[in-house]
């Protein structure tokens, strides 16, 4: 089911619907959908999907159904700039770690389903330090077989988070959120890539002012340098943007 409350702008980028709004605005949506009927899929969106979605029907039907979809990457804010469109990057990374800070306060209860046992491990031995008395009240690695998807989702409805963080990869988590979001009635189910594997420490974030510089990707390509061919997307964005 698609929520409909949305009191901010759209813009739309290679005809994939962008919210805008500020990030203040985008955590206090996160928390009011809990008490609003249906659930919300929040894609943060990068260059790279969005020219997939482009390329390839079906992951522009997974964004279609998406509820949310925001600017993860410096790509995306460029390419909305060019039609005039001024709007604030969120990344996937600070929005997790930002929900985790809220969890205490605000009762938030949250699951995570994806990532490595190596780095789920590294990331909840440091929850109580960095974040306080969080209320993980589910977590599963991403490396599972298809026959064990239905006990892992009876797992989850059983937990009944109010966010549910997905870490098996683009577009590979946005496919499972779709499949599964009504039998899961979650309020807030959201891809979040590889941000666990930053935020445990396993891999690093590109240094403050690489960030400043933009130079994010860059890092990363240093930093998992088999990735070069999934990288070719940026340039082919950038000139499918400036054509569009
Ligand atoms: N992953 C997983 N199961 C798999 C394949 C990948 O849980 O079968 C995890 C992997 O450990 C990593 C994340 O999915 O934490 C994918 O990260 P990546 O940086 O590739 O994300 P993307 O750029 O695709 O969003």
């Amino acid at each position: 089911m698609k929520t409909e409350f949305k009191n901010w702008p759209q813009a739309h980028l290679l005809g994939i619907p962008v919210d805008c709004l500020t990030r203040q605005m985008l955590l206090d949506y996160l928390l009011d959908q809990r008490g609003r009927a249906g659930s919300c899929h929040l894609v943060t969106m990068n260059a790279e999907m969005a020219y997939a979605a482009s390329q390839e029907p079906e992951i522009m039907a997974l964004l279609q159904q998406a509820d949310l979809i925001i600017p993860d990457g410096i790509g995306v804010v460029w390419a909305l700039a060019q039609q005039g469109v001024r709007v604030q990057r969120l990344p996937g990374v600070e929005l997790v770690e930002a929900l985790f800070q809220l969890s205490p306060q605000k009762n938030l209860r949250l699951a995570i389903l994806g990532s490595s046992p190596q780095t789920l491990a590294a990331f909840e031995s440091q929850i109580p330090e960095r974040f306080g008395d969080v209320e993980l009240v589910y977590s599963r690695n991403g490396y599972f077989q298809p026959a064990e998807e239905a006990e892992i989702v009876a797992a989850i409805c059983e937990a009944r988070p109010d966010i549910l963080f997905v870490a098996l990869g683009v577009p590979r988590q946005e496919a499972w959120i779709a499949r599964h979001r009504e039998v899961l009635s979650v309020p807030v189910l959201m891809g979040v890539g590889g941000s666990f594997d930053v935020l445990s420490g396993q891999l690093q974030r590109a240094p403050a002012w690489m960030r400043r510089l933009h130079l994010e990707w860059f890092f990363r390509l240093l930093q998992q340098p088999s990735r070069w061919r999934r990288m070719l997307a940026l340039p082919r964005f950038v000139i499918k943007v400036l054509r569009t």
